[in-house]
């Protein structure tokens, strides 16, 4: 956990601080390592030969998956789902040339709205045909155990604060697939931490985020064993995810300019920019006014070469 007094200063009204999840192990680092680090250990003592999983064109969790993969020796079958229509650049740079460099086993593009359980229980039937024994790891690896990852980085948060004599008002993360907010929010309550949260959503509508946070969130937390959390706990704001999932906003290139001419921190176009975007924007509004804030850092920067074109212009309209 890092200061960000330049940012701080550039925006006034909040001491703003950063966790620097985007620093974590595997190729590129990123909020899916952590799911992973329980994912994989289950799919190990399942006696799992291959991991299967899905996720957009330029997949962090694709990417780490197969890291991951390819640290524990398994193979690794990636279903890509192209939620953008066209966007699926076979030749594309960023995570599209890291799942070829770690040598995914298969890469198998489907179209937007299929249905993505039944595609990986087709990669699994063939991996068993084969002898295999598949492991089918869900979208984002946002399951209960997978989200089991965020409660655990909870903790490590509340330690590292008290280790470097610091309290926090307010965390601030982005919400996709949820198991990263679901899990933080189940972890901060088992901790009584009393720190609220403020997810800002890259994907869905408000309310339809509100709801699957909550119910990932409270199965988390049953499996902890821990009290559940109840709706006045979720908040998933979604007035910075523009004209959709993985689309470009000026205020997304704006946050990830500024975080890395400022503070030398680099963010992604389709998660932590958008997240970024959001604290920028509710700053320099005055929401945070008076409040030390950590902003989780999800990861995701290797995408940015995927996205050079749209970041590289300042002057960039959406
Ligand atoms: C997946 C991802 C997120 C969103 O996390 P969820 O747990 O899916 O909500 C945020 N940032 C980055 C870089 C990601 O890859």
């Amino acid at each position: 956990m890092e200061a960000m007094p330049r940012l701080s200063a550039a925006l006034g009204g909040a001491e703003l601080w950063i966790k620097r999840d985007d620093l974590l192990g595997l190729a590129g680092g990123g909020n899916k390592t952590r799911k992973l680090e329980f994912l994989v250990a289950d799919a190990l003592a399942k006696g799992a030969d291959t991991l299967i999983t899905v996720g957009a064109p330029q997949s962090n969790h694709c990417r780490l998956t197969l890291a991951a993969a390819a640290r524990e020796g398994l193979d690794c079958r990636l279903v890509i789902e192209e939620r953008v229509p066209g966007s699926y650049n076979p030749d594309a740079l960023g995570n599209n040339l890291l799942f070829d460099l770690m040598g995914a086993a298969s890469i198998r593009m489907v179209k937007a709205g299929a249905d993505l359980m039944a595609e990986m229980e087709e990669e699994a039937a063939a991996v068993k045909a084969a002898g295999g024994h598949p492991y089918i790891i869900v979208g984002g690896g946002s399951s209960p155990l997978g989200a089991l990852g965020y409660a655990a980085c909870a903790q490590e948060i509340m330690a590292q604060a008290f280790d470097q004599g610091v309290n926090f008002d307010r965390i601030v993360v982005a919400s996709g697939s949820a198991g990263t907010h679901s899990g933080l929010i189940a972890g901060l309550i088992a901790l009584n931490a009393g720190i609220p949260v403020t997810g800002i959503n890259v994907r869905r509508p408000r309310a339809e985020q509100e709801a699957n946070v909550l119910k990932l969130a409270v199965a988390t937390a049953e499996l902890l064993g821990t009290p559940a959390p109840v709706a006045d706990d979720i908040v998933a704001l979604d007035q910075w995810v523009g004209p959709g999932y993985s689309l470009p906003t000026a205020e997304m290139v704006e946050a990830v300019r500024m975080l890395a001419s400022k503070e030398g921190i680099l963010l992604d176009p389709v998660y932590s920019g958008k997240a970024m975007a959001g604290l920028i924007a509710l700053t320099r509004q005055g929401a945070f006014n008076g409040e030390r804030l950590l902003f989780l850092h999800t990861g995701g920067s290797p995408s940015l070469s995927a996205f050079a074109n749209v970041l590289r212009d300042p002057a960039f309209n959406s």
